[in-house]
C-alpha cells in the first residue's frame, strides 16, 4: 500500500480528457489500491485517477458513514446512463485544500462501471446524496471538468480560491447549466411558498 501524491488545482493533468482502460492489469489494480488509501489518508469520499497525475478513466469512493463499516467502491470506464432533477450544496475537492463552493448537480444520477475484476455493475443514486454527488463529482473529473465550473456564485468562486492561495476561476471553464439553474430556482420559490 502507498499514499499517493494529489495534484492541486492548477496542475494540467486535473484538464486532460482521460483514457479508457483497456484491459485492467496488476498495475491498475495496485493503482486502484493506492487510490484508496490515498482516498482515506486524506478523508476524502472521493478520489479520481488524474488527482494522482494519471489520465486514465477510473476513480474510486467511499461515502459511508463513520459508523458505518469501510465500503470502498471502485468505478473502470464508468458511464452516466441517466440524469435528472437538480440540487446545489457546497462541495470541496482534494485537488482544492480547504476551498468549498456551492454548485449544481443533477440530484439523480444512473451509472454503470466494471469493477475491479472487469466485471459490469450499475448504481443509482438519488435525491441529492452524497453518492449522487460524489459520483457526479469524480466522473467529471475524468473528463477535465472540475467542481468550481459548475459554481453557482461566480464571485463566491473566486472569493475561497483567492483566500486559499488557489488560482482563479478559469472562466473559459465555466458551465452555463441555464435548465438545471432554473429548476433550482423554481424549487428554491416552491419551499419558500411553503414556509
Ligand atoms: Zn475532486
Amino acid at each position: 500500500m502507498a499514499i499517493l501524491k494529489i495534484v492541486q488545482y492548477g496542475n494540467e493533468s486535473l484538464r486532460q480528457k482521460s483514457k479508457e482502460i483497456s484491459k485492467i492489469s496488476k498495475k491498475i489494480k495496485i493503482l486502484a489500491e493506492n487510490m484508496i488509501d490515498t482516498m482515506y489518508a486524506n478523508n476524502g469520499v472521493g478520489l479520481a485517477a488524474p488527482q494522482v497525475g494519471e489520465n486514465i478513466r477510473m476513480f474510486v469512493i467511499d461515502v459511508s458513514l463513520d459508523n458505518e463499516p469501510y465500503n470502498p467502491i471502485v468505478f473502470i470506464n464508468p458511464k452516466i446512463i441517466k440524469k435528472e432533477g437538480a440540487s446545489h450544496e457546497k462541495e470541496g475537492c482534494l485537488s482544492f485544500p480547504n476551498a468549498f463552493v456551492d454548485v449544481r448537480r443533477y440530484s439523480y444520477v444512473k451509472i454503470k462501471a466494471l469493477d475491479i475484476h472487469g466485471k459490469p455493475f450499475v448504481i443509482e443514486a438519488k435525491d441529492g446524496s452524497l453518492l449522487s454527488r460524489c459520483i457526479q463529482h469524480e466522473f467529471d473529473h475524468l473528463e477535465g471538468i472540475l467542481f468550481i465550473d459548475h459554481s453557482r456564485n461566480i464571485f463566491e468562486a473566486i472569493k475561497v480560491l483567492e483566500e486559499n492561495n488557489l488560482p482563479t476561476v478559469q472562466k473559459d471553464k465555466l458551465l452555463e447549466e441555464k435548465e438545471i439553474e432554473e429548476l433550482l430556482i423554481h424549487s428554491e420559490d416552491k419551499a419558500q411558498n411553503n414556509e
